[in-house]
């Protein structure tokens, strides 16, 4: 058994793009430990997005091995990877991907259902994240009432309502307005620890990235 919660050996993804085969990950090895919060900096088209892709079990094409708690997620077919996933991970991506027609609890709440939390439990875990956000009185506003960071701070509270062992997050503030991207991830960040968590988040950003435990640089397809 490994004790980390995420663990990448030689992780390789490759593109065709126009007849040209362009190596995008080149040989990723990482170890996230319980609890750890790692800044994944690099410039745009770094590959950023294809490493948490791939640590995120959303897409096949990887070569090399990724290991979720232990677990060897390449040698897993769809319902386990499913599972896995649900189990272990939770997502904020730059752009928020609420659920139009419902509200911000429900939003936080759905998912938990997904999971088997009884309905109880999901409305109070909602309601307790959402209010720790700040959005204690945006409860049954829909997405298209709150302003861009309430948003995003209904999308953190998602990721975190099922207490997964890892966030996974992509620029979750990039599309926010400085004072705003550095509230809310200050926020995310206390969330996180509170819940004893590890992360991996994406920035291009140096100055978030410092407020993190540890940085990891992606530079011409491997860490730095
Ligand atoms: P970042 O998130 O760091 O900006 P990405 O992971 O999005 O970088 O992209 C890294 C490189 O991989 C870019 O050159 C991009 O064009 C290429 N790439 C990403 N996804 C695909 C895809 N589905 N098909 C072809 N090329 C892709
Ligand atoms: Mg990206």
């Amino acid at each position: 058994m490994s004790d980390s919660v995420v663990r990448l050996k030689s992780l390789t993804r490759s593109f065709e793009q126009g007849g040209v085969r362009i190596d995008v990950l080149r040989g990723i090895d990482l170890d996230v430990r319980p609890g750890e919060i790692v800044a994944l900096l690099g410039p745009s088209g770094s590959g950023k997005s294809t490493m948490l892709q791939a640590v995120g079990l959303l897409e096949g094409g990887f070569g090399g091995r990724i290991e979720i708690a232990g677990n060897d997620a390449s040698r897993l077919s769809g319902d386990d990877r499913t599972r896995l996933r649900r189990d272990h991970l939770g997502f904020v991506y730059q752009f928020h991907h609420l659920l139009a027609d419902f509200t911000a609890q429900e939003n936080v709440v759905l998912p938990l259902l997904v999971a088997s939390v009884s309905r109880a439990d999901a409305d109070e875990r909602a309601k307790s994240l959402l209010s720790a956000l700040g959005l204690g009185q945006r409860l049954e506003h829909r997405p298209s009432q709150l302003s861009g960071g309430e948003q995003q701070r209904v999308a953190v509270a998602r990721a975190l309502a099922n207490r997964p062992h890892l966030v996974l997050a992509d620029e979750p503030t990039g599309n926010l307005d400085e004072a705003t991207a550095d509230k809310v991830l200050e926020q995310f960040l206390e969330l996180v620890r509170g819940q004893g968590s590890a992360a991996l988040i994406a920035t291009h950003n140096e100055r978030l990235a410092q407020r993190m435990d540890r940085v990891v640089r992606l530079h011409e397809g491997i860490l730095i």
